[in-house]
This record gives structure tokens, C-alpha cells and sequence, in this order.
């Protein structure tokens, strides 16, 4: 992103954004980033301002949300006209935070956003949970349920006439309130919401951006102590040396570990090794991947991390050596190939051509990446068969991995942002095999 001033003419066109130009609070600031970010930013034009937890703030310290959410319903309500979708009901998972800054509780009390082609988004919600949607008001109105209500007949109710129509239901719904819906719905016609905001999502904005970049700076740091052997590995067993990375996933910046695999010798041979008990030997190779949710401040949700790293706990011998620097060089290629534009199988096919050259191709069994934000595996995905073309914004990790079964593997992997300027990897620690004797 190149910066540039903001004037104070810029400043006074923010009554374009009535909900931003009434707010004193800073929506202002974060309006004309938005505005400007979502119409120049890839186009060569960017807005230099702080930022905090993904979201733009003025002088006061205290930002305000409701401009984005606001916007991101209006761009969803445009995808649902272009899909002909008459209704979005979104409960449990990514989406709705996304949307709304509220994030639903996993359980059998449905809590459901309406958000119908037309008119303002309803929250439908347990009656004593609704005092934690209070600042949502700017974008949508609660209908609490008491504890005797149904509120599968709830949302039935707000849905109205569209109840008979296309309906789009997040993809992490329980199927319970999906057969019920159903059941009460039989005429209406259903398919995932991903349909309509995978893409949406996957187009990162200046701010979620720099939450991703956040992310990956923080596991940087952790992957740097594991290649200087400041985290002792030889004699622990990989779920001991997993607690310790996850330890320091939750001091740096993240509210939770998403994953941590430490697959030591024969066991990086499996590219989502159950970390256990296997002590960590002399002279072998280990895989560690981890990452998190960030942290963000209330009503706004955290992104996520990922990032691959090997170590080997001794010196390796050539025939790893010389693997690994097919791996190297393959992911290489792979994130040279992520270009705004490109198909979003090319750079699967740019690093498994390197790995295949080398005699490797066929020990590398999965796709070379998927999309990431607040979800830790979203759109797109960087799979052959995928010809869509990668978006500006779009931010995804290049992890190739070779995988030799029962001997030993390797991963290395980035998260990568396709932008005007070419790709920009988010994770920047050395890429070389660490050798670590400790
Ligand atoms: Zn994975
Ligand atoms: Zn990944
Ligand atoms: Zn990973």
C-alpha cells in the first residue's frame, strides 16, 4: 500500500457517508479509509492511518464499527440480487461476525440473523442474551425469544413472504435449525451461504489486511525462536513442545490457538499429524505448523494465522537436504505465480510442476493452499480445477509439502496477499531448513 495524505476537503466529502459524518467518535476516519480503500487501494491509491485490530481509528482512540458492517451488508445484499437470493439467515461460524461484529454461541438456543433482499437485518436471539448486540443497533434490530418460545417459528415469522423463496443459510448451521426450517419451509429453496459471501470475504480490505499482517508477524516471531533453538526440543514430546508454542500463540496478540502440529521424524509424513506423545529424537526433521485467531477489541472479529516452518534436529542428510530445496524453491514458485488475475489454480500447478521435477510430485497430496480471514480455511482455494481468477485483496497461504510415508515430510507455508503491486507474503521468517541441536 502506497500512503497518502488525507486532506481536509477529503475529510468534509465524508457527507456522502451519513451514518459516518453524524458519528463523532472516528467512523469518520474509518468511512473515508473504507471508501477509499474499497474503490483505490488495489487501483494504486491508499490510505495511511492507524490502525487497530483491523479497523481504522482517529486521535479519540475509539473507533467505531458500524460503517463497515454497514457497508459489507450493502455489498451482501448486492450479491444476493445478482444470485437472485430473497433471504440470508446466518447463525453460528465466520459470517456473521464478519457482517455484523456479532459472533453467535455454539448451542441448542438458536440465535439467527434475517437478512432479507429488502429492509433492515433482524437478529433473532435468546431474550437474556440481548444486552451483547447493544451497539449493533446502527445495523440491525434484535427480536429477543423468551425461554418458551420457539424461535425456528420465529425466524419462519421474519422472513415473511420469502419464507416460499431462495434462501441462503451459513454454512455452519446446525442441522437441526436447518431440518427444522425446513420442516417449517417446505416450499422454500436453500443453499449455502458461501455462495454468496465466499467471495465477499475473500475480498480483504485495507484493515483486514493489516489484522492478517499482524497475525503473521506474531507467529513469525515464534517460528523465529524455534529456528534459533530457543525452544528446546530434543527429549520433549511434541504435545509438550506444542503447549509451549500455544502458550506463546496466546501472548502475542491471539484469544486462541487454532492449531499446532508438531509432527517430529517418520510423523512429518502426515500432513495433519495428531500431535501426541513421540519424544523428539536427535538427527530428524519436525513440522510445525500453528496459528490463531488474533485478538481484536469487543465487537469486532480476529483473524487469523498459519504458517509452516521445519526444523531438523541435527544435521540432515543430502537426500533430505536436497529435497528440501526442491520444497523451497517450489513454494517459491507457487507465490510468484499468486498474481491479481491468475487462475487460482495456477500456483498449485506453478509449485507441484517443481516438486514433480524433482521426482517429488507425487508425495505431495494436497492443494497448495486456501483462502484465510476469519476463518482460518475460506475462499478462494488454491486447487487445480479452480479457474476462477485470484481477486485483488485476496489473501490465501502457498503451502506445499512433500510427504513420504512412514519416513519423513516437509511443509513450508506462507500466507500470501494477491495485490496491485504483486504478492505480498504476510509471513517472513527464514524460509532455509533450521537446524536446531538442542
Ligand atoms: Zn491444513
Ligand atoms: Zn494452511
Ligand atoms: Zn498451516
Amino acid at each position: 500500500m502506497r500512503p497518502f495524505q488525507v486532506t481536509a476537503a477529503e475529510i468534509v466529502g465524508l457527507s456522502n457517508y451519513p451514518e459516518a459524518a453524524g458519528e463523532p467518535t472516528g467512523a469518520g476516519i474509518y468511512a473515508l479509509t473504507e471508501a477509499i480503500g474499497s474503490h483505490g487501494e488495489f487501483g494504486g491509491r491508499g490510505v495511511h492511518s492507524e490502525s487497530i485490530g483491523g479497523f481504522f481509528q482517529n486521535s479519540s482512540g475509539k473507533g467505531t464499527v458500524a460503517y463497515v458492517f454497514q457497508e459489507r451488508v450493502e455489498r451482501t445484499r448486492s450479491a444476493m440480487q445478482e444470485k437472485g437470493v430473497d433471504a440470508l439467515l446466518l447463525s453460528v461460524g465466520p459470517d456473521l461476525p464478519w457482517l455484523t461484529g456479532f459472533t453467535a454461541m455454539a448451542m441448542e438456543r438458536l440465535s439467527m440473523l434475517v437478512l432479507p433482499a429488502e429492509g433492515r437485518p433482524r437478529l433473532v436471539l435468546p431474550g437474556f442474551e440481548a444486552d451483547l448486540v447493544r451497539d449493533s443497533e446502527a445495523i440491525m434490530d434484535v427480536v429477543p425469544w423468551s425461554e418458551t418460545q420457539d424461535p425456528v417459528s420465529l425466524v419462519a415469522a421474519e422472513l415473511g413472504h420469502h419464507g416460499s423463496g431462495n434462501l441462503a443459510i451459513g454454512d455452519h448451521t446446525w442441522s437441526r435449525f436447518l431440518v427444522a426450517l425446513q420442516n417449517q419451509l417446505p416450499t422454500a429453496k436453500w443453499r449455502p451461504a458461501s455462495t454468496v459471501i465466499g467471495r465477499l470475504r475473500a475480498q480483504k480490505d485495507a484493515g483486514e489486511i493489516e489484522s492478517l499482517a499482524r497475525a503473521g508477524a506474531a507467529v513469525d516471531e515464534i517460528a523465529g525462536e524455534l529456528q534459533r533453538g530457543e525452544i528446546p526440543l530434543i527429549g520433549r514430546t511434541e504435545t509438550d513442545i506444542a503447549a509451549d508454542i500455544s502458550a506463546r500463540i496466546l501472548t502475542r496478540g491471539h484469544s486462541k490457538v487454532n492449531f499446532c502440529i508438531v509432527g517430529s521424524g517418520p510423523n512429518s509424513s502426515s500432513p495433519h499429524h495428531h500431535t501426541g506423545g513421540r519424544v523428539v529424537q536427535a538427527r530428524e526433521p519436525i513440522l510445525f505448523d500453528f496459528g490463531g485467531t488474533t485478538s481484536e477489541p469487543e465487537g469486532r472479529p480476529g483473524y487469523c494465522s498459519d504458517t509452516t516452518r521445519m526444523i531438523f534436529t541435527g544435521q540432515p542428510p543430502a537426500e533430505y537436504v536436497e529435497a528440501y530445496a526442491a520444497l523451497k524453491a517450489a513454494q517459491e514458485a507457487g507465490v510468484q505465480r499468486a498474481q491479481i488475475g491468475t487462475p487460482a489454480e495456477d500456483p498449485d500447478a506453478a509449485a507441484r510442476s517443481v516438486l514433480t521435477e524433482a521426482g517429488l510430485g507425487e508425495f505431495f497430496t494436497h492443494r497448495v493452499g486456501h483462502g484465510i480471514g476469519v476463518e482460518a480455511h475460506e475462499d478462494p482455494y488454491l486447487v487445480g480445477g479452480n479457474t476462477e481468477p485470484l481477486e485483488a485483496g485476496n489473501a490465501f497461504s502457498i503451502e506445499p509439502g512433500f510427504y513420504i510415508p512412514g519416513k519423513w515430510g516437509a511443509r513450508l507455508e506462507d500466507i500470501v496477499v494477491a495485490t496491485a503491486d504483486g504478492p505480498r507474503r504476510l509471513n517472513n521468517s527464514s524460509h532455509d531448513l533450521a537446524i536446531v541441536e538442542a
